[in-house]
């Protein structure tokens, strides 16, 4: 006899945070979204936390007893396996929070502390697109490009909490492009929404009027670019079809160091659609050693923006033994 527990996830990201409640199949029972509000500080920023938790418990109709774990995926920069999240960029002015400590002290719960995008890619591998596989990198495209690699059910966090830093593989040596990160040839400074911007926008420069994307100039985003280029647009076009290089770059660098079973891209440029995935795996196996280009899965991610708290929630799961999780332990007791 078991009574179904249940395993919060919360995903902190600079502009918001979204929890939910998540039941032991991975699937999302609620999912709720309060500002982050970084600006007010780090014990603001604590607190809701806290405050999401709970909304999300009762969003679930579910009391607190019946949360077996809690899962937190944060931005970096981190230090994982002390819980604490050092000097994160987009959570300024906070430093040095202790995270795992103080949430796993508020609700009496064992707590997991990760990398945003790492429970992303375990959210994926839990419920989502690797529902099945053993191994996995997600790369994340938006306005950076993220990364987390799952192998054998286990986030690769590394020695240093800089594990997957999937966005900051090195693409080009000859002529690099400068990454948001400050250093040179990143694939974000290729792959990422706004580097798609801002590649089109020095095509734009020199094609003489010819683009029908002239006319956005101000309001050029990646989406604008996308649909141009299924209109048939020819510098847009060529512009996704270099942007489904750059990234099938990155992806058949990861498969000769990793051997995953699948490549994941999630993210808001994945709403460029079937055709584009396809350039990417016409790219990789053009690329890729032979068995891994004709075997290693390449697919779009499914869970969209309730990866991270869904692969949070995951990570959260994993502290607890096989019978705890399942809540066969308490049941007996
Ligand atoms: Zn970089």
């Amino acid at each position: 006899m078991t009574t179904p527990l249940y395993h919060v996830g919360l995903d902190v990201g600079g502009s918001s945070m979204k929890g939910g409640v998540v039941d032991d199949t991975g699937r999302a029972l609620s999912a709720v979204s309060l500002p982050t509000e970084a600006h007010r500080g780090q014990e603001f920023g604590l607190e809701r936390m806290c405050e999401t938790i709970r909304a999300a418990v009762k969003q679930a109709g579910l009391s607190m007893d019946r949360i077996a774990s809690i899962g937190v995926a944060t931005p970096g920069l981190m230090d994982i396996p002390a819980g604490v999240i050092l000097d994160p960029p987009n959570l300024k002015p906070w430093q040095n929070v202790p995270v795992r400590r103080h949430i796993a002290d508020v609700f009496g719960l064992p707590t997991a502390f990760q990398n945003d995008a790492n429970a992303a890619a375990m959210g994926e591998f839990w419920a989502g697109a690797g529902r099945g596989v053993r191994s996995l990198g997600l790369f994340t495209l938006g306005t950076g490009v993220g990364g987390g690699i799952v192998l054998d059910g286990k986030v690769l966090e590394g020695r240093h909490s800089h594990g997957a830093e999937l966005g900051h593989i090195i693409i080009d040596m000859s002529n690099p492009r400068r990454c948001g990160c400050g250093r040179l040839g990143c694939l974000e400074a290729y792959a990422s929404a706004n580097s798609v911007v801002l590649r089109t926008r020095e095509a734009l420069d020199k094609d003489g009027g010819r683009s029908a994307l002239h006319r956005l100039k101000e309001e050029l985003s990646a989406r604008a670019i996308f649909d141009a280029a299924a209109k048939g647009d020819e510098l847009a076009a060529r512009i996704v079809e270099e942007t489904a290089l750059y990234l099938a770059v990155g992806a058949t660098c990861l498969m000769h160091t990793i051997d995953p079973d699948m490549i994941v891209f999630g993210g808001g440029m994945i709403a460029a659609g079937p055709a584009f995935l396809e350039r990417i795996r016409h790219h990789v196996r053009a690329r890729a050693f032979p068995v891994p280009a004709e075997r290693t899965q390449v697919r779009y991610a499914e869970l969209g923006s309730d990866a991270g708290f869904i692969g949070a929630a995951a990570c959260g799961r994993l502290l607890l033994d096989g019978a705890a999780r399942t809540g066969a332990r308490r049941a007996e007791g």
